[in-house]
């Protein structure tokens, strides 16, 4: 293809590219030198054809190229780092067929869960090729972790905290690893988790960085030039706002009265459609909430955050991914990166603390286009995030409740006339 059909193709897709010497999109998998094992693989998953963001990242790290990737929830992110990770390591591999060495290549993701379903993906991708992984999270005994990695292994994915203490406690060699990956990298690089990324970075020999997120702002992408110089910006479909697929359905309840109006919406035939995910502000919250949702409406309800254990979560997660419970109550942990297969439908019982996460926890609903519905509740203690949320909802033409459009938050004009109050924040 000349210039011209790429950038007309490009369009047509929705893939936007900054950089130089950006590679080709590719139009299917076996176009670009995969190990024939992992197209069939590939092909074993039902991925018949990569989605854009595939098309345009595979090739791209397949040239050793570092990546700063923005994509809608639900477009297969995943695969398109996974992809280019397992046929390295198959290469490697097979070239040296040495065993038992370092990993080749790590992946970093903010939650155990996400980390859980990321290595589940590289297994079912990668299998029968040269290529192992290990899981390394917090809550799990770190002994085993340490035992798999001895034993040798070309993948780990890990959430930051449990890899450094893992790499303090034992001496693992790092040297071989050609690929950094961080999903989810504005939350990875926020405060709370820049630090120990940055520490494993730093113990690293210049790797590949490709770094993911449905959300990246400016921010993220100058923090982003300290991991890769010269990375290219890969930008596709409408990052930043909520995946299209979702409608959004925001209703003003005040506080007081949210119990009262999730129970309505769950027993009403019309209006739920499990299996659904409810997401609340706090870990003792979501207990609570779960409970009192299996009280009132007889619904079977599991509830996941923080403070429950790795095993606790991972059945609960299980009852709820294979049917066995319609309604999981959970914190933000579920929020980021999850593919919740049957989903279709969220609920915001709290409004998360920005923009962003809602952009995600509404993502849950749907994936590969599906379409799927986010029920929203806010109040005015959801004030900091109004303006934004009535830009969000205009662009998607959504409804906009009309205390919400009212309010003074939103419209900037002090209703009251009287001195300025302070916003307070949450
Ligand atoms: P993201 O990370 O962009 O939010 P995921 O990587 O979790 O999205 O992918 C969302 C869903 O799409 C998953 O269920 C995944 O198995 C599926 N998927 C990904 N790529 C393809 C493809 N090429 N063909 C069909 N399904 C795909
Ligand atoms: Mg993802």
């Amino acid at each position: 293809m000349h210039d011209g059909q790429i950038a007309s193709l490009r369009s047509k897709l929705d893939i936007c590219v900054k950089g130089e010497d950006v590679p080709d999109p590719i139009m299917c998998f076996s176009s670009s030198g995969l190990p024939e094992k992992l197209v069939l693989n590939l092909e074993a998953a039902g991925y018949v054809m990569p989605t854009p963001v595939q098309m345009q990242v595979i090739p791209s790290s397949i040239c050793n190229r570092s990546l700063l990737v923005s994509a809608d929830t639900g477009s297969g992110k995943t695969a398109s780092f996974l992809v280019p990770i397992i046929a390295h390591c198959s290469h490697v591999r097979s070239e040296r067929c040495t065993d038992k060495q370092g990993p080749l290549a790590i992946v970093l993701a903010p939650t155990r869960e996400l980390c859980l379903q990321v290595e589940e993906q590289a297994k079912v991708l990668g299998k029968g090729l040269p290529f192992k992984t290990a899981l390394v999270v917090g809550g799990d005994p770190l002994a085993q972790q340490i035992y798999r990695i001895e034993n040798g292994i070309e993948l780990i994915v890990g959430t930051p905290g449990r890899l450094i203490d893992l790499l303090m406690k034992h001496n693992v060699d790092l040297n071989k690893v050609d690929v950094f990956v961080l999903d989810e990298v504005d939350c990875l690089l926020e405060r709370g988790f820049r630090d120990q990324v940055m520490q494993i970075f730093q113990a690293l020999s210049h790797p590949q960085v490709m770094m993911f997120s449905a959300t990246v702002n400016s921010e993220v992408e100058k923090m982003s030039n300290s991991l890769a110089k010269n990375a290219i910006h890969i930008s596709c479909g409408n990052p930043s706002r909520p995946n299209k697929s979702v409608k959004q359905v925001v209703i003003w309840v005040e506080s007081k009265q949210k119990k009262q109006k999730i129970f309505e919406i769950m027993t009403s035939k019309q209006h739920f459609k499990p299996p659904a995910v409810v997401f609340v502000s706090s870990r003792i919250g979501a207990d609570l909430l779960s409970e009192a949702i299996t009280v009132a409406t007889g619904l079977k309800v599991v509830s996941i955050h923080g403070d429950k254990t790795m095993n606790e979560r991972r059945e609960s997660l299980r009852r709820f991914l294979t049917g066995e419970v319609s309604v999981v109550v959970c914190t933000g942990v579920l929020g980021r990166g999850m593919d919740l297969l049957k989903v279709r439908q969220v609920i915001l019982f709290d409004m998360p603390n920005s923009i962003d996460e809602y952009v995600h926890q509404v993502g849950r609903a749907s994936r590969m286009g599906v379409e799927g519905m986010a029920i929203v509740f806010v109040n005015e203690e959801d004030r900091n995030l109004f303006r934004e949320l009535v830009q969000i909802l205009k662009t998607a033409g959504a409804p906009i409740p009309r205390e919400l459009a009212n309010s003074k938050y939103t419209t900037g004009i002090p209703l009251g006339g009287g001195k300025k109050r302070k916003l307070k924040s949450r």
